[in-house]
């Protein structure tokens, strides 16, 4: 989501006829935007600041600024505490970026922190390499309040950008031959453009171009309905995966999260998902050691790694965030509680996903050819459908953006690798821009 906010800056400063440059000395104002989610995400951008420092301790008149949300999260206090810094701006207000940037070579420090319930920069074309992959948020803020969540804080209440426009986005994307979208919001399901939901918005993207892929996140299990697992089994285009984190396996820590749902539920779901689209993906974000949480809550999260059988997880230690309702119930689990459970569930998610990709050995995928393989320039790295990582033989004049019909052959936890079949279609349909 910061990735996507930041083209949207340039996209701003662009306009006002700014330059990207890739060596920080050529710099004349540098920015950093930044991540509240947890802890170790700040602290990253305080090491960062340190070594900026140094940069501005030999050009003073360099401009540096916080973006995102630890600008909105601590606000006066990075000016005050960060001598270095000139310019704090938090997640609605980056279109007066270039006002900030004049006063700030005047010599003048600059706060913009308010939240917009409107704002979606929906008439501000976020600045793109060309490449295959792109980034596209939806909406903005979140009405959730999980009590672990700082976002809601951060980041505002919740809006939805205008279908057409996103629609058309997608077309400049289709044209300018990007292979792959992922449309980003806090909780897609709720999408709501004068009502037209998120499953009407993923099948006019899906209707956009058969080739370029359309990818999702993040979906909140309380709203995923049947009409959006419809509207994907029903386009070949829409990817075959899903990222609904569970957080925890306990009803009982569901609740103290303000989740709003059971784990009975989240399984509906998943068996929904299942029955709709055979072999759909499935990945999870996961908390160990949120407040009050005993072995047996964690087992009961082991307990549903080990049903749902996620292809792949993000998990995380409990990080207690100011203001936030969880703060209040105190951070009981002692550290190296949390350090065991996470362990056991890291352990528990790398052998699930051994296993499923082992017992995919023989299967046919259909992958989207994204560039050479880390390791050598003999193979070709690029994704399934359900968002897995493929190795293939640099062979047959191969390029990417190609799409590869391949047969497993090995896997690991992480990596498939296959045998070319076919290459399918690189050709382009016209699409039209109505703008
Ligand atoms: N909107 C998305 C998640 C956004 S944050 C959703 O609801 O699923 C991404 C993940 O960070 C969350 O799913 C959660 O697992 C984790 N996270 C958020 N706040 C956290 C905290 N205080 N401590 C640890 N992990 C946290
Ligand atoms: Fe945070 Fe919950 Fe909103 Fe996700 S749904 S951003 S976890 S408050």
């Amino acid at each position: 989501m910061n990735f996507a906010d930041t083209e949207v800056v340039m996209g701003i400063l662009k306009n006002k006829g700014y330059e990207i440059t890739e060596n920080i000395d050529n710099a004349n104002v540098i920015f950093l935007n930044t991540c509240s989610i947890r802890d170790n995400a700040e602290q990253r951008i305080y090491g960062r600041l340190g070594n900026i420092k140094t940069h501005k301790d030999t050009r003073p008149d360099t401009v540096i600024g916080i973006l995102g949300c630890m600008a909105e999260r601590l606000r006066k206090d990075l000016i005050e505490d960060k001598k270095i810094v000139d310019i704090v701006v938090g997640p609605d207000e980056y279109r007066r970026l270039p006002e900030f940037i004049d006063e700030a070579f005047a010599g003048e420090k600059g706060i913009g922190v308010k939240l917009s319930r409107t704002e979606t920069y929906d008439d501000i074309l976020p600045y793109r390499e060309d490449g295959l992959n792109a980034w596209l948020s939806v909406m903005r803020g979140c009405d959730k309040f999980c009590t672990f969540c700082v976002v809601p804080f951060t980041r505002g209440r919740e809006r939805s950008r205008n279908l057409d426009s996103i629609v058309e986005e997608v077309k400049q994307l289709s044209v300018r031959n990007f292979r792959e979208v992922t449309l980003l919001g806090q909780n897609v399901n709720s999408y709501n453009d004068e009502g037209r939901d998120f499953a009407d918005l993923l099948a006019a993207c899906a209707e956009v171009d058969p080739l370029l892929r359309i990818r999702y996140t993040t979906s909140h299990p309380q709203d995923l309905n049947d009409k959006l697992l419809e509207t994907m089994a029903k386009y070949d285009n829409i990817c075959k995966y899903i990222h609904l984190p569970v957080q925890s396996g306990s009803n009982r820590v569901l609740e103290l999260m303000n989740r709003t749902y059971t784990i009975e539920h989240y399984l509906t779901i998943i068996d929904k998902a299942r029955e709709l689209m055979p072999g759909v993906s499935f990945s999870t974000d996961i908390i160990a050691g949120f407040p009050t949480e005993t072995d047996e809550d964690h087992q009961k999260t082991l307990d549903i790694m080990a049903k749902v059988r996620y292809d792949g997880a993000y998990m995380f230690k409990y990080s207690p965030r100011e203001g936030t309702k969880a703060w209040k119930m105190g951070d009981d689990v002692p550290e190296e509680v949390k350090t065991r459970r996470l362990t056991e569930i890291i352990d528990l998610q790398q052998k699930i996903s051994a296993e499923i990709n082992q017992a995919g050995i023989g299967n046919e995928e259909v992958v989207l050819v994204e560039g050479f393989s880390k390791k050598s320039k003999e193979f070709l790295s690029g994704r399934t459908d359900t968002n897995k990582i493929a190795i293939i033989p640099n062979v047959d004049n191969i390029k990417p953006g190609d799409y590869v019909r391949i047969k497993i052959h090995r896997a690991t936890s992480a990596t498939l690798f296959g045998d070319i079949l076919e290459v399918i279609g690189d050709g382009k349909k016209e699409v039209q821009l109505t703008a």
